[in-house]
């Protein structure tokens, strides 16, 4: 037992984040110049719980955090009630909005949805402190990667070797 908490004590961040080295890469959407089509396609490609908002996939700045529930929502919403969102539409989680050239649809503004304060901690984060983190606050993920309540889950109960409903939560 000792020596499974000296690995607890010792797992990093990054071990527990995903995706690993050799998955695909992290599913992200930019804060602007997707579509619609795009984002739909993102939705029903993955099965992701949520995606990271990043200012472009060349700075992989982090934005916010947007739930697959409120963007499958909003677009459905959209589509059904607002005039002329299509396929084509522009998606913004931006602030502004830059007027869009002319003949085009009109855009699709999803700043609201977004979680604009994702709570987020280095790779180098010592595990034992990100589980505490999980407990206190009761939380979600990250952009290196990301680290669901269910990977802190299996991790915990890799190194307790117990059940894992009994240990995070209760
Ligand atoms: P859960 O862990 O509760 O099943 P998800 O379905 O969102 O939640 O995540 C499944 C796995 O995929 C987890 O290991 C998580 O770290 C990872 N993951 C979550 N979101 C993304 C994403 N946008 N891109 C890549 N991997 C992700």
């Amino acid at each position: 037992l000792e020596a499974k908490e000296e690995f607890s004590h010792k797992t990093l961040a990054m071990d527990v984040m995903r995706p690993r080295r050799s998955d695909p890469p992290l599913s992200v959407l930019t804060q602007d110049g997707m579509t619609v089509e795009d984002v739909e396609t993102m939705i029903t490609d993955t099965t992701y719980s949520g995606f990271p908002v990043v200012v472009s996939h060349e700075s992989q700045r982090l934005v916010g955090f947007v739930l697959r529930r409120d963007l499958t929502i909003s677009i459905d919403n959209a589509r059904q009630r607002q005039d002329g969102i299509v396929s084509t539409s522009r998606v913004f989680f931006t602030e502004y909005t830059p007027p869009q050239p002319p003949n085009s649809p009109p855009p699709l503004k999803l700043r609201g949805i977004m979680d604009l304060s994702p709570f987020t901690v280095t790779d180098h984060t010592a595990m034992d402190i990100v589980v505490d983190i999980f407990r206190k606050l009761g939380l979600r993920h990250r952009l290196l990667g990301i680290i669901t309540k269910k990977d802190i889950l299996k991790h915990v109960a890799q190194i307790a070797n117990r059940d894992p409903d009994s240990i995070l939560f209760n």
